[in-house]
């Protein structure tokens, strides 16, 4: 049982049954995490697997260590192929959204689905569905994506449709959602699943080392760049913060993927409750919230910085320069001292 889950999901049983002549497309947010990109591949090894027409779509590219996945390599790149990719969402009949909730994580793909023509399915775990979706399988009780797309496969077929394919990318990104099974999100029902998967033959160390023990050279430098002189930390607000410029990225030769879990750092220091991390991404400011307890990272990010996210984990952007941002995001910690210092 999924707590809480809006379910609007019937009477799509005849669409991604075999022998269905359905065209069907799975796209997922931008710069796609484990999560995203392994519930993603999860739900298109359950469906290619009935034999049916399915292409996933990436908006952009994504980090080289999530390239082990399974199917990885059918991945459509939107940037990369434009063309392609335009054709077959104008032509597709059901469009998979998966782990995020409004059509702007998708970049000018955003556009593009809307006018698809297509039924929608939404299945997320963040908060504040915009409502662009037809149908829905969508909670924010749930660790991941990954583990709805586990209960969806379960629903629409049964558990011996779950293959080691399948469980492989469904496994990294409950692993990665979850912090490897640490944070509040973990649940009896997340570690079942987990052990549903080992039972149809995956190996957690495996994984564990595909998405741990794959990281570049330059990204151990720039993280002890990063802790030694760039972590800073605001003792009146509990706030650690790391801000990066264009410079020092390309310093570093950082490549997608290469900062993932930096504003983890801050956390992990006595007292602190809100971790920021903010990169200048050239087109955009980037930034990462994580928090603890209560502290509302989501609402920080959506009402400031054009983001959202979850309670405990946020992001956002900005086209200002990252000075500005800085600058800003300091002048805005004082209306959140109530739930920074307690
Ligand atoms: P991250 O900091 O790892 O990029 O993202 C943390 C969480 O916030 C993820 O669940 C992600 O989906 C969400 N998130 C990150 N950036 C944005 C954004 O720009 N807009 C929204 N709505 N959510 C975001
Ligand atoms: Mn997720």
């Amino acid at each position: 049982m999924i707590s809480q889950l809006e379910d609007t999901t019937q009477g799509l049983e005849h669409l991604i049954t075999a022998g269905s002549e359905t065209k069907i497309v799975i796209t997922t947010h931008h710069k796609p995490d484990a999560d995203a990109l392994g519930s993603s591949l999860g739900l298109f090894h359950f469906l290619n697997g009935r034999g049916l027409d399915v292409q996933v779509i990436s908006p952009t590219d994504y980090p080289a260590f999530l390239k082990w996945m399974p199917g990885e390599e059918s991945v459509l790149n939107f940037e990369e192929n434009p063309e392609r990719s335009s054709e077959i969402i104008a032509l597709a009949d059901l469009i998979f959204c998966l782990d995020f909730n409004d059509l702007s994580r998708i970049n000018e793909m955003g556009a593009l689905v809307d006018q698809s023509g297509a039924l929608t399915v939404m299945i997320d775990h963040h908060r504040n569905p915009s409502g662009f979706d037809t149908h829905r399988f969508w909670t924010i009780h749930t660790s991941s994506t990954s583990e709805l797309i586990y209960n969806f496969i379960v629903k629409f077929g049964s558990e011996a449709e779950v293959s080691k394919s399948i469980g492989e990318c469904l496994y990294a990104g409950i692993m990665a959602d979850t912090g490897s099974f640490r944070f509040s999100s973990t649940s009896g029902q997340t570690h079942r699943i987990v052990a549903s998967l080992m039972d149809r033959g995956v190996v957690p160390h495996e994984i564990h080392s595909h998405l741990n023990d794959n990281f570049t050279l330059n990204r151990f430098k720039l993280m002890g760049y990063v802790l030694y002189e760039k972590l800073q930390v605001l003792p009146e607000y509990n706030t650690a913060l790391v801000a990066l410029s264009r410079e020092e990225i390309q310093k570093f030769g950082i490549q997608t993927g290469d900062t993932e879990g930096f504003v983890n750092f801050g956390l992990g220091i006595q007292g602190i409750k809100l971790s920021v991390l903010i990169i200048d991404r050239t087109k955009l400011i980037k930034m990462s919230f994580r928090s603890k307890d209560d502290f509302p990272c989501n609402e920080l990010a959506s009402k400031h910085f054009s983001g959202g996210g979850h309670l405990n984990a946020a992001g956002g952007s900005s086209t200002e320069s990252l000075d500005e941002v800085v600058d800003r995001f300091l002048k805005i910690l004082p209306e959140y001292a109530d739930k920074l210092v307690q």
